[in-house]
């Protein structure tokens, strides 16, 4: 039987614990439900800058929902995983390209064509269940990013094929509400989708936005990450799991078996400049593990990571070197890799 210990819809991976700089600040703040995850939006100092930003805020993300929602019947995606042929408007687009991108990247763990075998395992629709090995082997064969035919806006998937873009599309969401905010003049803002942290500029008293790395082992933060102009994004199996006979089996998926990654890491936070990068990172250096992750970054560059094994260890690489603090609850080794 399938006992259903924990899913949060909206797991903030990180917490906000102290982001007011100075009394003086004006503070804004909304949230919203959206892409399946609870949002939050403060914004401090510039008034009038804030109420431009939140009024085309709901617009936006309703948008990215209708157009990227593989659950919503209407979405462009469900067309194409219906086996259309769409035309794409330039952010989708742009996104399932970059999806593609990344794919290659990470020798394809990242693979926006596990949607066959994710609703097989039931993370779609909460019918969780453990598919059996032949069914996981048929539901492979309908996988692999070569399916994914993008050529001049126009979208077609080979027969059988479906993706979900859901490893990235909150990143990119998160990049374009933030060219949004900034447009607008905000100079100091801390969005919050669903754990993906976007921070704008720093505290209006010049302090870094302070974020909590959340415990995957339990309650509390592992550490603090002092942040300004970057964006943070954590993928954990903890996350979004079901637990059936005493195994827990996380939402996060091996494109190689078609199982939940079991990699030997428990969380990873990405840093970086950009959400879509951070997003698909996050998701892919978790199937990836330790070693792999840090060749990748040795080879690639351009982000820094926070990665932490099941063991309890830490791992963080040395752009981060000044900018996190391991708090009480962390109790395992802190190892800081280098180029
Ligand atoms: P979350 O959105 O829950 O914060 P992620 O960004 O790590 O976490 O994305 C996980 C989601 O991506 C899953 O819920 C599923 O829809 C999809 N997914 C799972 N495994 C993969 C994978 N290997 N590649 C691409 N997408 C995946
Ligand atoms: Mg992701």
């Amino acid at each position: 039987m399938i006992k259903l210990r924990k899913i949060i819809a909206a797991m903030l991976s990180m917490i906000l614990f102290c982001g007011c700089g100075g009394t003086s600040a004006q503070k804004m703040e909304v949230t919203y439900f959206a892409m399946d995850t609870v949002m939050s939006f403060r914004v401090l100092g510039d008034n009038e800058a804030a109420e431009a930003a939140f009024a085309g805020l709901g617009g936006m993300l309703g948008k990215y929902e209708k157009k990227w929602s593989v659950t919503d019947p209407e979405s462009v995606i469900s067309a194409a995983n219906r086996g259309e042929s769409v035309v794409l408007d330039p952010q989708t687009a742009e996104l399932i390209q970059f999806a593609l991108e990344m794919n290659e990247l990470t020798d394809g763990a990242l693979d926006i064509t596990m949607y066959p075998v994710l609703r097989e395992w039931g993370f779609t629709t909460g019918e969780y269940k453990v598919p059996d090995d032949d069914r996981i082997a048929e539901l492979l064969m309908l996988t692999g990013c070569e399916k994914v035919q993008l050529s001049d806006s126009v979208l077609s998937l080979a027969d059988g094929a479906q993706i979900d873009l859901g490893a990235v599309a909150k990143g990119y969401a998160g990049d374009l509400i933030s060219e949004h905010f900034r447009e607008c003049g905000v100079t100091s803002a801390l969005l919050d989708l669903g754990g993906n942290i976007h921070t704008i500029g720093s505290n209006p008293d010049g302090t870094p936005w302070r974020l909590g790395i959340r415990s995957p082992f339990g309650e509390g933060n592992i550490a603090v990450l002092e942040l300004s102009d970057k964006v943070a994004v954590t993928s954990g199996g903890y996350e979004r799991y079901f637990t059936e006979n005493g195994v827990d089996h996380s939402h996060i998926l091996d494109p190689k078996t078609g199982a939940p990654a079991d990699s030997g890491l428990v969380s990873v936070t990405i840093v970086g400049e950009e959400g879509r990068l951070c997003d698909a990172l996050s998701t892919a250096l978790y199937v990836m593990g330790a070693e792999a992750a840090e060749r990748l970054w040795q080879e690639q560059g351009g982000f820094d990571m926070i990665l932490i094994e099941s063991n309890g260890d830490m791992l963080i690489t040395e752009g981060l070197e000044n900018m996190l603090v391991p708090t009480d609850v962390f109790n395992g080794e802190l190892v800081m890799l280098r180029d």
